[in-house]
């Protein structure tokens, strides 16, 4: 489904590559932990897939196709596809829940009537039924997140990419995150998720892709998160 071929990435300030000559097949439905230091490469290789940056040299692959040619139209039609989870949540601040979710199907256009008919049903998949008229001020950063979440699903994206989704959520609220994205994976979306949450790697026993100084060393399927970070 998504295939990176010798990808690099330097941001033109003198220093190495963030990242270097990558190359990675990752087929639909599956679920990617992406793990390293910081600095590694992660949110590069991230924001790569989203096509928020173009790589420098190389190839990356959606469906067969090279998203670094796509014209605007089809980049448009291509992030419709996707859905973003950031570390920060970014839900809009004088939106309620419900608007915020609500607002992710109205950018694209959708009739009241399917947003209607969406976000309840994305609220509950992520366990905030009873919320929808709160305020993001008003939420903890677990809540946040779920709300972050169910905008990315309500859409139902092919492709999850989640950027250090627990970075801002406790220990307990990080577990259930993680299990939201399971869930989300197991009904067939693809999910990949850049994070530190060692503890949470180690027990989801995803294909992990460890990243350092912008190569890959380490793809393992059921993988779990090394020590030496
Ligand atoms: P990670 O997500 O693993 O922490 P990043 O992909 O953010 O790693 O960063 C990889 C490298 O690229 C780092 O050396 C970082 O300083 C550099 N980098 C990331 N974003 C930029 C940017 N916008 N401008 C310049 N350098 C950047």
């Amino acid at each position: 489904m998504i295939e990176f071929k010798n990808i690099t990435k330097s941001y033109n300030n003198g220093g190495p590559p963030a990242v270097a000559n990558i190359s990675l097949r990752i087929e639909r439905g599956e679920f990617i932990f992406l793990v390293g230091p910081s600095g590694a490469g992660k949110s590069t290789l991230i924001k790569l897939l989203f096509r928020e940056i173009m790589p420098t040299a190389g190839r990356l692959f959606f469906l067969k196709r090279n998203i670094t040619e796509f014209t605007e139209s089809e980049l448009l039609r291509y992030r419709r596809r996707i859905g973003m989870v950031f570390q920060d949540f970014r839900l809009l601040k004088q939106k309620t829940v419900y608007e915020n979710v609500a607002f992710a199907l109205e950018v694209l256009g959708q009739s009241p009537r399917k947003i209607r008919q969406k976000v309840p049903l994305a609220l509950e998949k992520v366990g905030l039924t009873g919320k929808e008229k709160a305020f993001p001020s008003e939420l903890s950063g677990g809540e946040a997140q779920r709300v972050g979440i169910a905008r990315a699903i309500v859409k139902d994206p092919l492709i999850i990419l989640a950027d250090e989704p627990t970075g801002n959520v406790d220990r307990d609220n990080s577990k259930q995150i993680m299990k939201l994205f399971e869930g989300i994976n197991e009904g067939g979306t693809t999910v990949i998720v850049a994070t530190h949450a060692w503890e949470l790697v180690n027990q989801l026993q995803k294909r992990v892709i460890a990243l350092k100084k912008g190569r890959i060393i380490r793809d393992e399927q059921n993988g779990g998160y090394d020590t030496e970070y």
